[in-house]
């Protein structure tokens, strides 16, 4: 989140907002200044409720957060976005009853929430009633959660934060509720197989999304066209997400199979530090390799030389140079011993936002893997695995207790 402002640290937790969610500012500013008799006073107080509102959205975010911690997940930080907010936590942990929670925690603070201003707005409309301003009557409660007033306000915060909690318990993975609902298949079914059920439920209430985002749009439910539009953006969030975290949940049980040693690169060419950049070219012209491991005279590995360098290097100084001055040293290329399993190779990799990794056995270097060996070995793996899996029929086996993905829990509201 290159965008965001950290406007706050609670509980070694960031919180930090993305320059966008000014638009959102915006929006309330403009839609409660919408039949106010005073314009400015409308205005003001609308940005008065997004404020609290998004105060809501924070302790949502702050009930996932905890709970991770609670179960020795890191969580460094906060986002907040116009369509939400997101807690990003390292990794999601390995049991389902530990995801549930963590995913449940989110909406259990908004209904907590409103269990706690509901009896202050009731009590703010009987005192108002007393003087004839408010009644309990559904005009009455409705006027009143319209109107410029603190009984307005409390009524409106409680409604938003029950529709909060309940919106985000719909199943829509990776949404809390689709979180919840793969978590429950995971104590039945394997681990890929439960994402797999949940993602595609997700993808039914995406499109679920686009027709209400496209027709209350058009009918203007719910301020019109820019909730449509949100919801054509949640609609967008569900299934990008639930697309990525299925390939990773996919990959890496495909990945288990295998040790490092199995994938590395054995015949690859190695450059040598003081051979010409040009030497790459040819081999990148002429091979399938795009990325080298670099050597020194004495046949010590010193560095490695990725395509995106290579790129990057001609694009500004040509061809003219030694590969030692272009490669990436040893020390900065993340590195694992032989026996890792691919899987946590692969996590690692994406962790040092690496698209290679040293490969060594003791100290003793056997060579690079890329991502680009990591996606051949998922996909070709990936169609014998799903051979197998037909044939052995079922649900097969418990949820698969190794699965840890890269992982942000993110909320729509
Ligand atoms: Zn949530």
């Amino acid at each position: 989140m290159g965008n965001a402002l950290k406007i706050a640290r609670i509980g070694g937790i960031d919180v930090q907002v993305h320059w966008s969610f000014v638009l959102i500012l915006f929006y309330g500013a403009y839609i409660f200044s919408q039949g106010a008799r005073n314009v400015v006073a409308g205005a003001i107080y609308g940005v008065v409720v997004i404020l609290l509102l998004f105060v809501c959205v924070v302790l949502h975010e702050f009930g996932h957060a905890f709970t991770a911690k609670y179960f020795g997940v890191n969580v460094p930080y906060i986002t907040l976005l116009p369509i939400g907010g997101l807690a990003q936590l390292e990794r999601m942990p390995r049991k389902p009853g530990q995801e549930f929670l963590i995913a449940i925690a989110g909406p259990a603070v908004n209904f907590v929430l409103a269990l706690l201003l509901l009896p202050l707005a009731l009590l703010a409309i009987s005192l108002s009633a007393r003087t004839g301003a408010a009644s309990f009557s559904y005009f009455g409660l409705m006027r009143a959660a319209q109107s410029m007033s603190l009984t307005g306000l409390l009524l409106t915060l409680a409604s938003m934060n029950l529709t909060l909690g309940l919106f985000n318990l719909l199943p829509a993975f990776p949404m809390d509720g689709g979180r919840i609902l793969r978590a429950l298949l995971a104590l039945r079914l394997r681990y890929v197989r439960a994402t797999r059920i949940a993602v595609l439920v997700g993808r039914g209430m995406a499109i679920l999304f686009v027709i209400w985002g496209i027709f209350g749009g058009i009918w203007g439910i719910l301020g019109g066209g820019i909730s449509g539009a949100l919801f054509l953006l949640i609609a967008f969030f569900v299934y990008v997400g639930g697309r990525g975290e299925l390939e990773a949940v996919e990959g890496r049980y495909i990945l288990n199979d295998f040790s490092a040693r199995q994938a590395v690169n054995k015949d690859a060419h190695v450059l040598y530090t003081s051979e010409p950049i040009s030497r790459a070219v040819d081999y990148i012209m002429t091979t399938y390799q795009g990325d080298f491991p670099v050597y020194d005279l004495g046949h010590n590995l010193v560095g490695v030389l990725t395509r995106p360098r290579l790129v990057a290097t001609l694009r500004g100084q040509g061809q003219d140079g030694r590969i030692v001055d272009v490669m990436i040293p040893r020390a900065q290329v993340p590195a694992t011993s032989a026996d890792t399993p691919l899987a946590d190779v692969w996590e690692k990799m994406m962790a040092a936002g690496s698209r290679v990794i040293i490969v060594q056995d003791e100290e003793r270097f056997l060579g690079l893997i890329t991502l680009d060996d990591i996606s051949e070995l998922i996909q070709v793996m990936g169609a014998a695995k799903e051979r197998e899996d037909t044939i052995a029929g079922g649900p097969g086996g418990r949820s698969d207790s190794s699965v840890a993905e890269a992982h942000s829990i993110a909320d729509i509201n």
